[in-house]
């Protein structure tokens, strides 16, 4: 027997024509590509996004047609996100850092029909264009005083485009599972996989983030996204603000700590999320000019481990609450959050911050297991680590057009790729990337362990760990570092500092020190770059 309730499709649409009604004067704020901070609302934003929705729906874009994106987070991008999966049609958010032969084949592959660019990235597309094998026209996210000369043809101006519609439109009604945008993996090898999410599991996930044990987004809120919109939907932030009517600050193309810090202060910014990198600038900006946060209430850490003393630097020097969340593309992308259990409460601070290293605790909706070398599961003490696997309403099942063949097993679980321990609290900790892990006389090291200490080490600013071939053991750690300008940290210092933290056979072999590492297009350390850079280096040891 069927329940009697009616069955509402969960779409996109329903979110912000919710923030457009409901709190619809509620701001989005947003450091413009152009110069000055503009100012719009929910109220605005859904009369637009309709508009934009009557516009493509003229220029032919149709339900399921992919729409791409190459822009900062901003309103105009904002207003994308919703007209386009609110029309039925694919948001397409293209990371306009990966290499340009990428982003060419992500544009073909997708088969995007219209691009829309932020003004900074017209000569990227300018560079690309001749490639392009099914985009029909550029739409330039600017007004008619701001068009610049380009060679880009089909060239359409957002401004004229949205404002020649009066917005008279209702949202069309369609199936839930409907995709509604689509973020490919800036994988370090092969080429970019893309994850195609649904309306509804859009509209879970949102649900999820303004859950308390999620990331309690609500009215009361203040974002700021530092989090790119290209980057797994700015951790489905600007969907889950519609859903609960949360003020936006959206940072645009400025992410140095000065603009950052002015924006928060500014807006009286509540919650921000970014991943550590960004916050490490915010901190030595913030701690050099000896400012304080006046209205962050807390700050969401993901994308890679927030090291322990960024976590600590937060939370005892500014009074900020750290959320270290988890999750990837795949996972649409919230699997695991940080936050405390009333049990915690008491605790002495140094064993909180034990817990808040962890990558989070499981949420409602995401399934989470660790398997050991022949699939099976391993116990949740904390202690084993293993694979992990996910499962759950907004998490993949394969990706765009089946690349990368079937990547569920026979129940329905994803691999994710990442190695690590869930406690019988339900607290999960990333040990590594399995192809990180450094395999060393048969035992395991994690080279996420080893950065976090070594950040702990003064004078240290970045720190990445690999292994590197050794005859006796197989594979021995080498942290590659970067020092604070001017600063006498040495070799002997920092395996000093590990010392206090490591058991001896972690330590590793050697240290050396660079100007700067090499990223991934999301932020993340490319490891795979200093492992072929480094892949004769000879340690002292061998
Ligand atoms: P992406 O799909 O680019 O967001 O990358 C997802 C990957 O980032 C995960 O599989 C993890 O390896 C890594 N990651 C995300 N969040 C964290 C975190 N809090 N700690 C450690 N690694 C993380």
């Amino acid at each position: 027997m069927l329940g009697l309730i009616q069955d509402r499709p969960l779409l996109i649409s329903s979110l912000i024509e919710y923030s457009g009604l409901n709190h619809g004067d509620v701001e989005i704020v947003s450091r413009t590509v152009e110069g000055p901070i503009h100012r719009t609302n929910y109220r605005n934003i859904n009369l637009r996004a309709k508009k934009l929705a009557q516009a493509l729906t003229k220029l032919g874009a149709k339900l399921g047609d992919r729409i791409g994106t190459v822009a900062w987070n901003g309103y105009r991008h904002m207003e994308i996100y919703f007209g386009v999966s609110g029309m039925g049609a694919v948001c397409h958010t293209i990371n306009p850092r990966l290499f340009p032969e990428q982003i060419a084949y992500i544009v073909n592959h997708a088969e995007d029909k219209y691009l829309f660019v932020d003004l900074t990235f017209v000569p990227l597309l300018e560079a690309l264009q001749e490639q392009f094998e099914k985009v029909e026209g550029i739409v330039i996210m600017t007004d008619e005083a701001h068009m610049p000369e380009t060679t880009l043809k089909n060239v359409i101006c957002y401004e004229t485009l949205v404002e020649a519609e009066e917005g008279d439109y209702d949202w069309p009604q369609f199936d839930e599972m409907t995709a509604s945008s689509l973020c490919y993996t800036s994988g370090t090898t092969g080429n970019p996989k893309g994850v195609l999410y649904a309306n509804r599991s859009t509209v879970l996930h949102s649900f999820c983030v303004c859950a308390n044990d999620g990331l309690g987004v609500s009215s009361g809120d203040s974002i700021l996204a530092v989090v790119p919109m290209f980057h797994a939907n700015a951790w489905g932030l600007p969907y889950a603000a519609a859903m609960s009517g949360a003020k936006m600050v959206l940072p645009g193309a400025a992410m140095d700590g000065a603009s950052l810090y002015e924006l928060m202060e500014a807006e009286k910014v509540t919650l921000s999320a970014g991943v550590p990198t960004i916050w490490m600038m915010l901190l030595g900006y913030v701690k050099e000019n000896k400012l304080k946060f006046s209205t962050m209430d807390r700050t969401v850490i993901g994308g890679s481990a927030a090291p322990r003393s960024m976590i600590e630097t937060f939370i005892n020097d500014y009074g900020v609450n750290v959320i270290h969340a988890w999750g990837m593309t795949e996972t649409s992308p919230i699997g695991t959050t940080g936050n405390l259990l009333k049990k915690h409460a008491d605790l002495p601070e140094d064993e909180k911050i034990d817990i808040r290293i962890k990558q989070g605790r499981l949420v409602y909706g995401v399934e989470l297991k660790i398997t050991g070398d022949n699939g099976e599961e391993l116990p949740r003490d904390g202690v084993a680590f293993g694979d992990i696997k996910v499962r759950g309403p907004w998490i993949t099942k394969g990706y765009f057009k089946g690349e990368g063949g079937e990547v569920l097993d026979d129940d329905g679980w994803f691999t994710t790729g990442d190695v690590g321990t869930i406690d019988p609290d339900g607290y999960m900790q990333i040990t590594d990337r399995s192809k990180d892990v450094i395999k060393s006389g048969g035992e395991w090291i994690s080279s996420i362990d080893v950065e976090n200490e070594a950040l702990g080490c003064p004078g240290i600013v970045e720190a990445a760990v690999i292994a590197v071939p050794h005859p006796k053991w197989d594979e021995r750690p080498l942290v590659i570092a970067v020092k604070e300008k001017g600063h006498p940290v040495s070799r002997d210092d920092v395996i000093k500092h590990l010392e206090n933290s490591l058991a001896k056979w972690q330590l590793p072999d050697d240290v050396v020190f660079v100007d700067e590492l090499p990223h991934t297009a999301t932020g993340k350390l490319l490891k795979t770059k200093l492992r072929d850079e480094f892949k004769d280096y000879k340690l002292p040891t061998t």
